[in-house]
């Protein structure tokens, strides 16, 4: 006799781990299971780059030009590499389609952590950013961030590397608190098809260290970012992945005498202004060194050399909503999509570039020793979304199938995701406790 779950989740970023969380609160038999692995020790390259499908290398066809996003492999998802910043889902776009997530944003508010932090954590370069965007009439102020302040330390800039101290949230936060309270972890374990008997989702299957693995459960809920295109396409949902968004951005440095953000907390700072009537935000964030040595790569060979001002810079990004184009491809896991800023996305990039050039000049960084590296894409998204491949429960047209992560979401955020996405899986766990009990 096969064991049968209450919920299996694939995938263990923010949406997955929210969903197992909240089921196995309620006393459900859930399974979480992820393809990657659980690599404890980040917080340096190498280890970050293993955290990753194609080691950080997941490009677009034809290239060049490359679009690169980072696509995770690991427990936790994309979640370990988050630089901490706490945006709530935007009620607009979550209104255009009849969500309100007004309730599980707030109860999701306290145990992500979020908070603004104290001058000494946000750090003298964010500080100095702040007020020299503000000396030139915008509007800069600290940002939320997913962190515990007695857990964090001053000059410290390794969010993105994973934090060694514990002192930011990731979904491996929630993912533990449902192992603690039951669910089972299946870890190494690529999920490659639904099981579909009488149009209804019994299972999924896929494999393990090379062997083949079967499991069933009354409700599945797909949680494996772009990865749910391939696996919705070979259940016969064709019209997933055909179109998407990945909220391109685009960050540009310079050297000034006076600051340098290679030891601050990114995206402490910044500016919401422009997002309404501009569809952009502007946050001070920098890649690592060996990012921007890809990065500058992607740019050009002769630009490599710049990378030996890596902890020099003071670096800014814009993040823009693009438009929906491009599409995911899924034979290959190498260059798994086409993708490429629209004329209207390069418009918001440049309108923003300007903005953050006038403040790194305005923080004595000279024209020369700025440098502007290519648009990439952040957070692959909205492949799967709300209207068109789910409907406003998250279910797929094959009945007891959802997906629940930024794949769902009804257009480009251009914010950071993870608040959206966990306030997303608390709200699809409510309704599959309705519909389980
Ligand atoms: C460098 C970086 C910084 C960021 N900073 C922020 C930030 O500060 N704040 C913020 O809110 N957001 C941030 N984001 C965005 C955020 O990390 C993602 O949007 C978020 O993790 C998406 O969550 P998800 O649940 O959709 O999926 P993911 O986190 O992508 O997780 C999907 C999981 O599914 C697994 N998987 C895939 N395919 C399969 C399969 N076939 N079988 C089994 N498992 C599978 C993957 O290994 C992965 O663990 C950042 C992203 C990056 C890359």
């Amino acid at each position: 006799m096969m064991k049968e779950y209450d919920v299996i989740v694939v995938g263990s970023g923010p949406g997955g781990a929210t969903v197992a969380r909240e089921m196995s609160l309620k006393r459900k038999k859930v399974l979480l299971i992820e393809r990657g692995g659980r690599w404890n020790w980040l917080g340096n390259t190498l280890t970050v780059a293993m955290t990753l499908q194609n080691y950080g290398l997941t490009v677009s066809k034809p290239f060049p030009p490359f679009t690169q996003v980072t696509v995770a492999d690991n427990y936790g998802g994309a979640s370990m590499l988050i630089c901490g910043c706490a945006m709530p889902p935007p009620k607009k776009i979550f209104d255009s389609v009849g969500i309100n997530l007004t309730a599980e944003t707030e109860e999701a508010r306290k145990e992500l952590w979020v908070t603004k932090l104290p001058d000494e954590l946000v750090g003298k370069a964010n500080m100095r950013l702040m007020e020299a965007a503000n000396d030139l009439g915008y509007h800069w102020e600290k940002v939320e961030k997913f962190i515990d302040v007695s857990k964090c330390i001053p000059e410290c800039a390794d969010c993105m590397m994973g934090c060694k101290r514990d002192a930011k949230w990731s979904a491996r936060f929630y993912g533990d608190e449902a192992i603690a309270s039951g669910a089972e972890l299946a870890l190494h374990t690529r999920i490659d098809d639904v099981i579909v008997e009488n149009r209804k989702a019994v299972g999924v299957k896929g494999s393990r260290h090379g062997k083949s693995v079967s499991y069933y459960g009354k409700r599945i809920v797909l949680s494996s970012g772009i990865g749910n295109v391939r696996i919705l396409r070979r259940a016969g949902i064709q019209e997933a992945g055909r179109t998407f968004a990945v909220d391109f951005l685009q960050f540009i440095g310079g050297v000034s005498p006076h600051i340098n953000t290679s030891k601050v907390q990114p995206m402490a700072v910044g500016t919401l202004e422009h997002y309404e009537s501009d569809g952009f935000v502007i946050l001070p964030v920098f890649p690592t060194w060996s990012q921007l040595t890809v990065l500058l790569a992607m740019k050009g060979l002769g630009h490599v050399p710049k990378a030996l001002n890596a902890f020099r810079y003071t670096g800014l990004m814009v993040k823009i909503q693009d438009d929906l184009k491009g599409e995911i491809h899924t034979e290959s896991s190498f260059l798994p999509f086409t993708k490429e800023p629209s004329h209207d996305d390069r418009l918001k990039l440049a309108k923003g570039g300007e903005i953050m050039k006038k403040i790194l000049r305005k923080v004595g960084a000279p024209d020369k020793s700025i440098v502007e590296l290519n648009p990439s894409g952040a957070h692959p998204s909205a492949t799967c979304r709300i209207g068109d491949v789910v409907d406003t429960k998250l279910e797929t047209s094959i009945a007891n199938l959802y997906c629940c992560d930024a794949s769902v979401v009804p257009s480009a955020l251009g914010l950071p995701v993870v608040w959206s996405v966990v306030a997303l899986g608390k709200r699809l766990a409510k309704h599959l406790d309705k519909t389980l009990t």
